[in-house]
């Protein structure tokens, strides 16, 4: 036994940087939309180059919403169908469903991500879109699949919870200009933490406007500032939709503005970890690792391996202080999306072997080490 303890994530704050914006919220009086989350979504909008950004309580609700304007806006219909990974967290294929649509689950490739020709085989008359999942941070071959989605008529919306950060080797950003819209997360242990919270990014001014709305329950607020002008009318807004109350506070911005500030040399000293960890597995014929596409500058998110014996191993790593993941467990193995059971066979193969490595800024090189050493032990 060893008293060792290495987790898979630990998130890190710069605690006096947050609380001294944290306090400008409280002195000010101002906590909550606005203030705070407009300097986020500005400061966002200029870290990535998208043109539009809203600040939402959570990716989950992010990825709602973007199902749901989408759809509002296109005229989909009850029963149309989005072609979706199994890799993922349940939110990605909850989305879809919450908005009365059908998940249509495609097979991964070796990034994990979804593969062009399984989603080619899926599409259908009633195919809508496709939800694409930068598993760890890897743009896998979302660029084939933007060019599928654009033959095909379809929307692209891009799950990058995992991405804040990523980029393709040239610097441009992944989803820029071939999303119609992509949804980041901030949640604790995401690579850009706050407590909860999301962007969702929309191409489309229109759908940015309607975002604003819908997240505050369908409130528009403009209506009456704009014509009436002045303080007195603040009461008279209109409301357009029935919204939820999902935009962000500016308590949850504070913390988010300096997680961004640091969020480039984080992303690169995850990158650095990563390479420990591939010369390390170099030459062990038992730990095959994911692969980043070669195009791919990864947020680094996850350090992903594939192993024979990977429920034996986890027990293993955690009797000598080492707490690995798994992401995902396969959707369709899931009560929720069992119709497809046995429809992604490379998902399924990936669920069962995959395990993921401690990944965060904590570690020291002697850490990955020790991490790698007791992988190669016990891998079979
Ligand atoms: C974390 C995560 C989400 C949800 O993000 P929240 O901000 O926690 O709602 C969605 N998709 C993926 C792939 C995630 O890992």
């Amino acid at each position: 036994m060893t008293d060792k303890k290495i987790q898979l994530f630990v998130p890190t704050f710069r605690v006096e940087e947050c609380l001294s914006e944290i306090r400008e919220c409280l002195e000010k009086g101002w906590t909550g939309l606005g203030f705070k989350t407009l300097e986020l979504e500005e400061k966002w909008k200029e870290f990535t180059g998208l043109p539009y950004a809203h600040y939402l309580n959570s990716a989950t609700v992010g990825l709602d919403l973007a199902v749901n304007i989408l759809k509002e806006q296109n005229g989909w219909l009850d029963g149309d169908e989005i072609i979706s990974t199994p890799m993922t967290f349940v939110s990605t294929n909850h989305a879809v469903l919450y908005n009365n649509m059908k998940v249509v689950f495609a097979d991964v490739d070796e990034y994990l991500c979804l593969s062009p020709q399984s989603v080619k085989e899926r599409i259908s008359e009633k195919t809508r879109a496709v939800m694409f999942v930068g598993l760890g941070g890897n743009t896998g071959r979302l660029a084939e699949i933007a060019s599928i989605c654009k033959e095909n008529g379809l929307k692209l919306i891009l799950d990058a919870a995992h991405m804040a950060g990523t980029r393709y080797k040239d610097g441009s950003l992944p989803g820029k200009d071939v999303a119609d819209v992509i949804i980041y997360s901030y949640q604790a242990v995401k690579n850009c933490p706050t407590g909860d919270s999301g962007m969702i990014c929309f191409k489309d001014a229109e759908h940015d406007e309607i975002v604003r709305k819908k997240s505050w329950l369908g409130i528009n607020k403009d209506t009456f500032a704009r014509s009436a002008g002045g303080g007195a009318y603040k009461w008279k807004y209109d409301v357009e939709y029935l919204g939820h109350k999902d935009h962000g506070n500016s308590i949850m911005a504070s913390i988010g503005l300096v997680s961004l500030k640091y969020l480039d040399a984080d992303n690169a000293y995850r990158r650095t970890i990563a390479g420990w960890y591939d010369v390390a597995f170099q030459d062990c014929p038992n730990v095959r690792i994911v692969p980043v596409a070669p195009d791919c500058e990864s947020s680094r998110h996850l350090y992903q391996i594939l192993v024979n014996n990977r429920d034996e191993l986890l027990l293993a790593l955690n009797d000598v202080g080492v707490f690995p993941g798994v992401h995902y467990r396969d959707n369709t193995e899931y009560k929720m999306y069992a119709y497809a059971k046995g429809t992604c066979p490379c998902s399924l193969y990936a669920s069962e072997h995959t395990l993921s490595l401690p990944l965060h800024i904590h570690l020291t090189h002697d850490d990955v080490m020790y991490v790698a050493e007791m992988v190669k032990k016990y891998a079979k």
